[in-house]
């Protein structure tokens, strides 16, 4: 790719991630993406065209409204650049172009709709019904894998709504998330689906682990922590096991893979009255989770 073609990209790929700005805001306040025309957050007066070019006018503007001087959020820059980081990874990757427009389109809804979860635990299902669409044109040598993915995953998170439902009497997944599921199932299509899913549900734990620990620290709960520490530390002692030639080696996995085992039953059921109970559990956004997933299939 030539240095010019290099910077062309780059240009475009700003302007999508302000397009992307535009569209994250729009589906938080439910307003249409054509009109009205964009405008300070803090006084409302429609911005002047010099005032939309991304990233240049935050710097001439010095991340401050022209009108009213109210502090312009440094998310919009960023995500300018986050938008030209995708064109760029989509476009370099791609040999075809209309493989790196899909890519592109893929990965830009579902950052829409980590966004939009973040801030609002909304998800406009149009977005996943669009990431899906461009995955069908990605996989177009494929298209039974793919559809099958996304039917399976919708499937998939069904089940496992059911299952929460009947074992916590409570369901931290909303709608939304099934259309998100079946868009990454679309993706990755169905001999992928399972590793990719499980990927999410990792990134996932991962992401509520800290606040979890928080609250149950702050509530002087330290039963599921204890647990969490002792299957962590058996885990860790099995690994090192695991090519271990010494006299009673083979033993000690056998007790120690008892331990762990045992150790998962008391974390589970632990972890499950907690779901329950706690807020940070029911209500955490899947979305965040289910992109990162994609963007690693991806890589
Ligand atoms: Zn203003």
């Amino acid at each position: 790719m030539s240095a010019f073609a290099l910077i062309m990209l780059c240009i475009i790929g700003l302007c999508w991630g302000s397009f992307l700005n535009v569209l994250i805001l729009r589906t938080i306040s439910g307003e249409s993406i054509i009109a009205p025309a964009s405008k300070c957050p803090h006084c409302g007066t429609p911005l002047a065209n010099w005032q939309k070019i991304p990233i240049i006018s935050y710097i001439i503007l010095k991340g401050k409204c022209y009108f009213c001087n109210g502090k312009i959020s440094l998310i919009y820059p960023i995500m300018e650049i986050v938008g030209a980081a995708i064109v760029l990874f989509a476009f370099l990757k791609n040999p075809s172009k209309l493989d790196a427009i899909s890519v592109t389109m893929i990965l830009s809804m579902f950052l829409t709709m980590a966004a939009t979860d973040i801030a609002t635990k909304k998800i406009c299902t149009s977005q996943a019904v669009t990431a899906g669409l461009f995955a069908l044109l990605l996989n177009r040598h494929d298209l039974i894998s793919s559809i099958s993915g996304g039917l399976i995953a919708t499937l998939l998170l069904i089940i496992v709504i059911k299952l929460f439902i009947k074992f916590t009497n409570n369901n931290p997944f909303g709608v939304g998330d099934i259309y998100l599921t079946a868009a990454l199932g679309t993706v990755v299509g169905f001999d992928k689906l399972f590793l990719y899913l499980i990927y999410a549900l990792i990134i996932q734990f991962l992401f509520i682990l800290p606040k979890y620990i928080k609250e149950q620290l702050l509530s002087q709960n330290y039963e599921t922590l204890k647990y969490l520490i002792f299957f962590a530390t058996t885990c860790l002692f099995l690994y090192f096991l695991k090519h271990a030639k010494f006299f009673g080696a083979n033993l000690l996995v056998v007790i120690l893979s008892g331990l762990m085992l045992f150790f998962a039953y008391k974390l589970s059921k632990k972890l499950m009255t907690a779901v329950k109970s706690s807020e940070t559990l029911s209500y955490s956004p899947f979305a965040p989770a289910i992109a990162i997933s994609c963007l690693i299939f991806f890589c």
